[in-house]
């Protein structure tokens, strides 16, 4: 494990040069069908003079959908002349999990946003992560990282950062966020945030906006329409595309201030939610149950909103395990 051993990431992209480029970062993979083989990281660098750097990515998770597709749109349209700055493109940055549809990846079990910093001699995905936080997160000035709920997990939509201990860093970060214009914007609690890209970039001190898009391991019409604009947003909030950030609906600002936010399954069984994404709940509030598989006899399990709010994500398969996370409630700023 270093963090200070240079990459074994090889490029051919040129990250400083004007204009517009696809391209990508070949790990080396060397395995039993491929002896000398490697994984290839699509990356696009639009560049136009100086000015500010942002660092767009998805595919962290391979199974979350809208910002692998506003990413991939963006990168053919963007024009340079209309850009001020550069603007780096990751579409599937985690990229055997993209083609697996999987989470974490299929090569080394890696979940790329427990993996920061990483290590320039570890797996695959340590590998990425590594290039990721020693190349190219110092180059920028911002980075958005779009995540959904996948496969296990479904959102309202929301961008969302962090509760930090630099407060004007902290405040430059919320203004981001509310520049993305999702419906619904949120001062996230991260309750394992070690390992998370998130983490790396704040404590560098750059300005830091993720996602939560809508999940079940696909996207709707809407969503990817709040990430298209979200996109576009963020870079007119940093000056690198002109004009002012679109406004489709006013955003509200909510605050997870402690666990409570959370719900978490103690029981095993069929899950039934009580409450629809986007509704509010009150303290006390029945959120879900949990219907047990082989006691048709016995009442379900209820789970109750901990706290006053708006239901912003929950579990989303129809099966639900002890230990896996139910629901969560957004508290109003
Ligand atoms: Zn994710």
């Amino acid at each position: 494990m270093s963090i200070d051993r240079p990459t074994k990431i090889l490029t051919a992209i040129d990250l400083d040069a004007d204009g517009k480029r696809f391209g990508a970062l070949v790990v080396p993979y060397s395995r039993n069908d491929s002896a000398w083989g490697s994984v290839r990281i699509p990356i696009v660098v639009i560049r136009n003079g100086d000015g500010p750097t942002a660092l767009l990515i998805a595919g962290n998770h391979g199974d979350e959908y809208e910002g692998q597709i506003a990413l991939r749109d963006l990168a053919r349209a963007l024009d340079p002349i209309d850009v001020t700055g550069t603007v780096i493109i990751l579409p599937g940055l985690n990229f055997p999990a993209v083609r697996a549809a999987t989470r974490c990846s299929p090569i080394d079990g890696g979940n790329m946003n427990r993996s920061f910093p990483g290590s320039a001699d570890g797996a695959v995905t340590s590998m990425i992560a590594h290039y990721v936080a020693t190349v190219l997160v110092p180059r920028a000035d911002l980075v958005l990282d779009l995540h959904s709920g996948g496969k296990t997990l479904d959102f309202v939509p929301f961008a969302a950062t962090h509760r930090l201990p630099d407060k004007a860093q902290e405040a430059r970060a919320i203004a981001a966020v509310e520049a993305f214009a999702a419906p619904i914007s949120v001062v996230m609690l991260e309750l394992d945030a070690e390992g998370m890209l998130d983490t790396w970039v704040e404590s560098l001190g750059k300005l830091f906006v993720t996602t939560e898009l809508a999940g079940g391991g696909s996207s709707t019409r809407r969503s990817n329409q709040v990430a298209a604009v979200g996109v576009r947003n963020v870079l007119k909030h940093m000056g690198i595309l002109a004009g002012e950030p679109e406004i489709v609906t006013p955003t509200r600002l909510l605050d997870m201030p402690d666990e409570r936010c959370f719900v978490a399954a103690e029981h095993t069984g069929i899950h039934e939610p009580l409450v629809d994404l986007g509704d509010d709940v009150s303290e006390g509030q029945p959120v879900a149950r949990i219907h047990f598989l082989d006691e048709p006899s016995r009442d379900p399990a209820v789970y109750v909103a901990r706290r006053n709010g708006v239901l912003i994500g929950r579990h989303f398969p129809g099966l639900v395990q002890s230990g896996d996370f139910l629901a969560s409630v957004g508290i109003d700023l």
